[in-house]
């Protein structure tokens, strides 16, 4: 046995391999549609991209549409152009349409299957050559249809090489268009000729665009067509999901191509859709949502470039969907204007003629330049003089855009520098259309996008932790989103305890979310947290986390891994080991996450935010100081002695003034934690070892349980009795203190209880209060001092709404270009 022998048998299990994999798929789902676009199909790399997708997502019962390869169908159209003037560049550029085909099919090809498909090819030229000779305008469809025919029959070629049989089917042998103007289908005859085409074990891959009229006769469904071919397989096989694959990932706020800032819009509903469409987007063409009515069939959109970035889904969605804007253009229109288009005829007329926009005031109608005949016709019916302009129009698309009349504003705005002739509002209310006299600039869309979008980005808000802290933010928040313009477009779509969680992607009625949240939650699966934080529709998306929990810090850095952004008041991971926290440092720098934590150090008072800013500002921290903790302040600023220190601590305890261990408070711990997160923001690499800790409990007392503990407190009380009456001899008094330096000795770090003569800024603070003094090169001989509440409800929470307001600014500003694989990556 030979080599090459060996090699084709193994070549063919494989292939066998790949086969039976496909026909286990079969019939275990419901048909998908694929449709691939022009510019998926563009080059030898786009092919091979399309047929890698097509191994991954199909299955041999479903199917897969094709447009002609890149702009052959423009090529084809100048061919007919320059036939129908006689230009003597005719043969030339037939020879170029010939030589890229040829190209495509050499290239993607094994020499014998290229060979027949190449005879094919040149009997389709010597074909066409035929036509432009007889008579070119009989055949135009024909001509036009090559392109399709090409590109489906090079693909099936290619699959049949190297992933599963398949059969190419031209549309035109079973799609039938009744009414050739509107475009409509007649599925039970083409159903049924369908059926006699299709071959089980084959998948089919079918010419889009192009169809046949009732007389048999073969046409198009318009340009950018092979989308409404798409979903019109969709409804004859009865497909659950057609997928558009284009070279976008999905339906963006604007044509990324021409505006920038344009945002990827994740849901569109299907009336903004099919508005889209009718004016001029190209990514779905005017009639694609129209099969979709009754089918059921599911679309979305998706980037051939990017087959793993989640695209648009049209469908059915709620309030935040809804409030979407988008800009679309159309240039080469006429406006016609004739008494005739006055009151219901001009209804009609607009009816007829599918018109972009109609005024039946003004008896006004927009329509294609292709139709100018049909509709002198149409009038002569009428016997009345018409008049046609040449126009654009540039359009602001969304969800009953017609019922927001600050949108109609600042659209008007955006076009005060623009002759209008119109402002003409959609027949179903998901439209502003402008009619202008010059074709639509790029200056134009750009400055009519940033107007009336804002440039909006918006922002999902999760909440973790509904405990006191929590419910009090989630108290504020309404009337926060009613006064800070910063938070005009975030919502809150997420609410977890350790135990419950409520997510609604349309995002949870402030007003009401708690009430939601308690009667809706449902158990809390860390996995389904991660994974809809994986696959959120929004633009920017911001947890807050008000937990005292360790497993909830550790989902940082896969919240940073998907650009999430993070508020914690959790101080486990900003006081985490050296590794861990550099190493979320790093991961939020990578995805440009912002991570803000101003309320781990003296719950609202600005400390975090004042290091980090002299930081930022080019100063340089040379001592931090202070009193930390709230619960220690209140202990040994009512500590004089007369009450013995147990006592004094169950008080505190019964107050609500300790943790529900007071052990937790005396140790030290949280103190220790605090300097550390604070000379870490100064720069310093800290860890918590580093930092000399003072445990005000005894070894005796450290192992008991809490009740043990408080059994046994009165054994705390000779130590601090002693100290007491130290510091009081030396007109002085005790405080647990907090102190990092760094000078030329080194950086030392320690939390302990300290003397303090009571002139010192420690020595009389208000019970509870925190104070931090800051020495640096710019505060030297009278250093920086935040002093106030550094625990409360109200100051926490307002302190989490300050970084949240932080953070939106932040978004809002920040600079986003679209990326797209394929156009600018
Ligand atoms: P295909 O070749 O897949 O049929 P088209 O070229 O017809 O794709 O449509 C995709 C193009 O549509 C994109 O390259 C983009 O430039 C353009 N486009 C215009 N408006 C939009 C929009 N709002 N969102 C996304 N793409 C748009
Ligand atoms: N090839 C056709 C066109 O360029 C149809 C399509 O691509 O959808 O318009
Ligand atoms: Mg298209």
């Amino acid at each position: 046995m030979s080599i090459q022998s060996d090699i084709a048998q193994i070549e063919e299990q494989e292939q066998e391999q790949v086969w039976s994999a496909m026909h286990n798929k079969l019939c275990k789902q419901a048909v998908q549609v694929h449709k691939f676009g022009g510019s998926s199909l563009a080059s030898v790399e786009c092919i091979n991209r399309a047929v890698d997708i097509i191994q991954v997502n199909c299955k041999l019962d479903d199917v897969v549409v094709v447009s002609a390869n890149g702009d052959t169908t423009d090529e084809l159209l100048h061919i007919y152009e320059l036939a129908v003037v006689q230009s003597d560049k005719l043969h030339h550029e037939i020879s170029q349409v010939k030589d890229r085909q040829t190209k495509l099919i050499s290239s993607l090809l094994k020499t014998v299957h290229a060979h027949s498909l190449i005879a094919l090819l040149e009997h389709d030229i010597a074909l066409l050559v035929k036509w432009l000779q007889v008579d070119i305008n009989a055949h135009y469809s024909e001509l036009l249809a090559l392109g399709e025919l090409w590109s489906a029959r090079l693909l099936s070629a290619i699959l049949n090489e190297r992933v599963c049989p398949s059969n190419a089917i031209d549309a035109r042998d079973f799609l039938v268009i009744n009414n050739e103007e509107q475009c409509a289908v007649d599925y039970d005859l083409s159903q049924r000729q369908l059926a006699l085409l299709r071959e089980p074990s084959k998948l089919a891959v079918i010419t889009g665009f192009v169809a046949r009229n009732e007389q048999g006769l073969p046409c198009t469904l318009g340009r950018n067509g092979s989308d409404y071919s798409a979903t019109i397989l969709a409804a004859l096989t009865a497909a659950q999901n057609v997928t558009l694959w284009t070279d976008v990932d999905g339906i963006y706020s604007a044509d990324p191509r021409v505006v920038p800032n344009a945002r990827k819009l994740h849901r569109v509903p299907r009336g903004v859709a099919k508005e889209l469409g009718r004016l001029g987007n190209p990514v779905l063409h005017a009639k694609t949502l129209q099969p979709l009515n009754d089918c059921g069939s599911h679309l979305h959109v998706a980037s051939s470039f990017d087959a793993n970035t989640a695209g648009t889904e049209i469908g059915d969605f709620g309030q935040i969907a809804k409030q979407e804007l988008s800009v679309t253009h159309l240039n080469d229109l006429l406006l016609a204007q004739s008494v005739s288009f006055l009151g219901d005829v001009g209804k009609q007329a607009a009816k007829e003629f599918s018109a972009i926009g109609v005024d039946v005031a003004k008896g006004q109608i927009v329509i294609q330049q292709s139709q100018q005949l049909a509709v002198s016709q149409w009038l002569a019916s009428h016997d009345t003089e018409v008049r046609f302009t040449p126009v654009a129009i540039i359009a602001v698309v969304g969800h009953n855009v017609a019922q927001r009349g600050n949108v109609k504003v600042r659209f008007k705005r955006s076009l005060r520098a623009q002759q209008l002739i119109a402002i003409l509002t959609s027949e179903r209310q998901h439209s502003f259309i402008a009619v202008i006299p010059q074709p639509c600039t790029t200056e134009l869309l750009n400055n009519v996008h940033h107007d009336v979008t804002k440039d909006a980005r918006h922002i999902g808000l999760v909440i973790a932790g509904a405990g006191n802290i929590g419910q009090r933010f989630i108290e504020l928040l309404p009337s926060q989103v009613a006064k800070v313009p910063a938070l005009e477009n975030l919502h809150l779509v997420g609410i977890a305890s350790s135990k419950r969680i409520l997510l609604n992607t349309d995002g949870l009625d402030v007003e009401s979310s708690f009430e939601q949240f308690e009667q809706h939650s449902k158990s809390y699966q860390q996995d389904d947290l991660l994974n809809w934080l994986t696959h959120h529709p929004y633009d920017e998306l911001v947890v807050v986390d008000i937990t005292p929990s360790k497993a909830f810090s550790e989902l940082y850095q896969p919240f940073f891994e998907r650009g999430i952004h993070v508020i914690g008041a959790n101080k486990w991971a900003a006081s985490s080991s050296t590794a861990n926290y550099n190493k979320l440092l790093q991961s939020a720098k990578e995805h440009d996450s912002l991570w803000l934590g101003n309320t781990t150090v003296g719950a609202g008072l600005p400390i975090n935010f004042a290091i980090d800013d002299l930081i930022a500002s080019g100063d340089e921290i040379e001592e931090i100081s202070g009193i930390f903790s709230g619960t220690l302040s209140w202990l040994f600023e009512n500590y004089d002695g007369q009450q013995p220190f147990d006592v004094l601590l169950k008080q505190a305890l019964a107050d609500g003034i300790t943790e529900p261990d007071p052990r937790d408070d005396l140790s030290g711990l949280d103190v220790q934690r605090k300097l550390l997160i604070l000379a870490r923001l100064a720069g310093f690499e800290l860890a918590l070892e580093d930092i000399d800790c003072q445990n005000l409990v005894p070894a005796s007392l450290q192992a008991l349980s809490v009740e043990q503990f408080l059994d046994n407190a009165e054994q705390l009380n000779d130590y601090f009795e002693k100290q007491l009456a130290q510091a009081v001899q030396q007109k002085s008094c005790i405080r647990y203190v907090a102190r990092f330096s760094n000078t030329k000795a080194g950086v030392k770090a320690k939390v302990s209880l300290e003397t303090l003569p009571q002139t010192d800024a420690f020595a009389s603070l208000t019970p509870c209060d925190n104070i931090f003094k800051i020495v640096s090169s710019w505060y030297q001989d009278n250093p920086l001092i935040i002093r106030g509440p550094g625990a409360g409800r109200d100051v926490t929470a307002g302190g989490l709404h300050s970084d949240l307001v932080n953070v939106c600014n932040q978004l809002a500003k920040k600079a986003h270009q679209v990326k797209l694989k394929g156009i600018n990556e």
